[in-house]
């Protein structure tokens, strides 16, 4: 949800439309520089919460930082403001930041791993005692980027300290991108199947519900609107109605927000079954 008036503009924008969860950025995606929250700003956004009673509030990082990026002065700046993300969510009393995995930048997937879980680490020392929790989101697999295979998920658990401070987060673009196919019942099963046994329902705490502009496997991470693209609306009645995601967060992060937001989110309610 956009924030231009402020960052409780995300709340009262969504519920407009009927949101019950929202997802916002509290610094612009595209740039390094980010000031701190305003003492009012941060009064506004839990006032709006409570009069909106949202359930869900959760954040995206922005979009340059690079938790698994190799040592040098792109890494410091991710861990720095990955921080400054981390700060502004909690006292926002968010309940996920969602974050891309990052990218090795040609190092090979272990290393990469390694020096993410290294950050994250960091991190989560440096900012003792926090309730907001990282979601690690599936990505497309685009260049080096981690996180386009379930396995990579239950590694980086093992290896980050207090991994209880972090989610996961399944965006249906992305894994459909990755190779994971999800258009017919079947399909659908064995790769939720596969999710549930590699990566774990119990860790799945945020779903990105987005169309794919791309076919599967091709590792390129477009979103389409439901039921639109090369995913298709099968799919997403089976995520909606599929007793393991229940009570999770759904967010779209579709194209054309002003317009369509409430298009999409009328789709997805529609494929919603009511109990016989
Ligand atoms: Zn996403």
């Amino acid at each position: 949800m956009p924030t231009a008036g402020g960052v409780q503009t995300a709340i009262t924008s969504g519920s407009e439309i009927g949101c019950n969860v929202i997802q916002l950025f509290t610094s612009s995606p595209r740039q390094w520089r980010s000031s701190a929250l305003k003492e009012e700003s941060i009064s506004a956004f839990k006032e709006a919460r409570l009069v909106a009673q949202t359930k869900f509030c959760i954040a995206h990082d922005s979009y340059l930082i690079n938790l698994a990026a190799p040592p040098g002065d792109i890494l410091d700046k991710s861990i720095n403001s990955f921080r400054e993300e981390l700060v502004r969510a909690e006292q926002l009393g968010l309940d996920y930041l969602v974050t891309h995995m990052g990218a090795h930048g040609g190092d090979g997937e272990d290393v990469g791993l390694v020096r993410l879980c290294e950050s994250l680490t960091r991190i989560h020392s440096d900012l003792p005692g926090y309730k907001v929790r990282v979601a690690l989101e599936t990505t497309a697999g685009q260049g080096t980027y981690l996180g386009s295979t379930f396995e990579h998920f239950p590694r980086i658990f093992d290896l980050v300290g207090e991994h209880e401070r972090l989610a996961v987060c399944l965006d249906t673009c992305h894994i459909f991108a990755a190779g994971y196919d999800i258009r017919t019942q079947e399909a659908y099963a064995d790769t939720m199947g596969k999710f549930g046994e590699t990566v774990g329902f119990d860790r799945l705490k945020v779903l990105h519900t987005n169309d794919s502009m791309k076919p599967l496997g091709s590792r390129a991470d477009r979103h389409a609107h439901v039921g639109e693209g090369e995913i298709g609306l099968e799919a997403f009645r089976l995520l909606v109605n599929d007793d393991r995601l229940y009570g999770n967060p759904f967010i779209l992060e579709t194209p054309d927000a002003e317009t369509m937001h409430a298009v999409n989110l009328r789709r997805l309610k529609d494929l919603v079954s009511s109990a016989e």
